[in-house]
């Protein structure tokens, strides 16, 4: 079972931003930034190749949710998604996953 498989199984620990039926949102263990989260549908697809069309709307319903969540929260100035699909584009963990990346002034990124 891959990592984030376990994740969404809680046999693996996280911390979670958001959780509902279909979808999981947790911190990523290698911040980019103050709150770099991971959306992730539960049911398992490698990719932006495989995953369906239904999982994908509701990943970015919940990524669209998060963003406006970190936004009223902490002071951000915009928000970069990230999702690299294939390990020739930098994939590491092959479980899709949507990069919530928000960006500060001065973050240095
Ligand atoms: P990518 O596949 O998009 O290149 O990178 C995978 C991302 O998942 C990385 O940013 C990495 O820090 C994160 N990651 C990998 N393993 C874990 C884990 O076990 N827990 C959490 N929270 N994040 C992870
Ligand atoms: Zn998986």
């Amino acid at each position: 079972m891959c990592i984030f498989c376990k994740i969404i199984n809680n046999e693996v620990p996280c911390q979670k931003v958001y959780e509902d039926k279909d979808v999981l949102a947790f911190l990523d263990i290698h911040p980019k930034s103050n709150g770099h989260t991971l959306v992730v549908p539960k049911k398992h697809s490698e990719n932006i190749f495989d995953i369906p069309n239904s999982d994908l709307q509701k990943v970015i319903d919940v990524a669209q949710k998060i963003s406006l969540d970190l936004k009223h929260k902490n002071n951000l100035q915009g928000v970069n998604f990230l999702n690299s699909s294939g390990a020739w584009a930098g994939q590491e963990v092959m479980h899709y996953h949507l990069h919530i990346i928000p960006r500060y002034e001065n973050d240095g990124l």
